[in-house]
């Protein structure tokens, strides 16, 4: 018998579709901006211990007060500035149950990270998009500080998801000095970029200023679902008051503490990757007819003529999937290349010039 399901849907929330990341299986996967290093074996031994122990028949503490704790002294912030949440889609999704609403705007910088636009509709909130320029995908500060002057929220990534270039601070600056909105700045990949890029210290005194960070990426935890928010305690509190209380499990809450404590044994892979970023960025360059935005993340952006075909070939005949954004607005043949180890770079590399025909 049919059902009208369809129609009983909540009108905001009609018509979205399941998340798909475009995953097929493939020997290198390169393709979602995780980190494809191994974990350090002095964490992983830790984890394996700490697990062990972690009683499965107890609820975990709601709040993760253990794990706050511990980036609370990382970041030199109380702990009633922190909140954890699974994965920073769930803290960016509760951000907007918050703050959001109808009668409410979110201010966004296309392209960008595209939940932040999702996650908005789903909470009755009102999206401005103030596109990025179309060649060099620099901000438009004026129109941005113009916009967030009417909007109850600002969401700026820095660096940015695809174009891996990263948010001056004189922005954020003047974004809090000329607009009341709240403005949150996303630092998923901010471990890639120079040293001292981070504005995590500017929450102090800057109760407006909220800074995301994630395990997902740097601390190659992608699985697991832990990213954290800094803010000023009023922010927290309403958050620690509307999330799904056990949302962060004990396992993970477990593994997340184990890999914030040994934060210093990534290190050298967060350095390494840095390193293979310069390296694949200048193979990429002498490909035919490739253009390449400077990336300060664990990803490149690359534009080539035939991109979408381009990536079926890599991932149908060479095993190797990157991520299309050809179709997107504003990222015409651009592909999003994660970087991988030595060898999964020089894969892709060798597969790129074998479809290009060069030498
Ligand atoms: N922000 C940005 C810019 C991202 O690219 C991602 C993940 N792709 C996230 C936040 C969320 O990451 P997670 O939920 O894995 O912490």
């Amino acid at each position: 018998m049919a059902t009208d399901i369809a129609l009983r849907v909540r009108p905001a929330l009609a018509g979205f579709e399941p998340y798909d990341p475009a995953f097929s299986p493939c020997e290198v996967n390169l393709s979602a901006n995780e980190n494809t290093y191994p974990l350090p074996q002095d964490v992983r031994e830790r984890i394996v211990q700490a697990l062990a122990n972690t009683p499965l028949n107890r609820y975990p503490d709601p709040l993760a007060n253990e794990l706050r704790d511990e980036l609370a002294a990382w970041h030199e912030v109380d702990r009633s500035c922190v909140m954890v949440g699974n994965g920073g889609d769930e803290l960016l999704f509760n951000l907007l149950f918050c703050f959001g609403g109808p009668g409410r705007a979110l201010v966004v910088a296309p392209p960008c990270f595209e939940e932040y636009k999702n996650f908005a509709k789903m909470c009755e909130t009102e999206v401005v998009e103030v596109w990025r320029n179309e060649q060099d995908y620099s901000l438009d500060d004026e129109a941005l500080i113009d916009a967030a002057r009417e909007a109850a929220l600002v969401m700026l990534t820095s660096p940015n998801n695809p174009t891996g270039d990263l948010v001056e601070p004189a922005l954020v600056r003047r974004l809090l000095d000329e607009t009341d909105a709240l403005v949150l700045l996303d630092e998923a990949y901010v471990e890639f970029a120079p040293a001292g890029t981070s504005l995590v210290s500017w929450v102090r005194d800057n109760p407006r200023l909220m800074v995301l960070r994630t395990l997902s990426k740097a601390f190659a935890l992608a699985g697991l679902r832990c990213g954290y928010l800094i803010a000023n305690h009023e922010v927290i509190d309403v958050l620690a008051a509307i999330r799904q209380i056990y949302s962060e499990d004990v396992l993970a809450q477990t593994v997340a503490l184990q890999a914030v404590r040994k934060r210093s044994s990534f290190e050298p892979v967060i350095s390494t990757i840095v390193k293979e970023r310069e390296e694949l960025a200048r193979a990429l360059a002498e490909l035919p007819g490739v253009t390449l935005w400077p990336s300060s993340a664990n990803f490149l952006l690359a534009r080539i003529p035939e991109a979408g075909s381009i990536r079926a070939r890599l991932r149908d005949e060479h095993s190797v999937l990157i991520r299309d954004f050809s179709y997107a607005p504003g990222l015409s043949d651009c592909l999003r290349i994660t970087v991988g180890t030595r060898s999964e770079n020089e894969r892709l590399i060798g597969a790129l010039k074998a479809i290009l025909e060069v030498e």
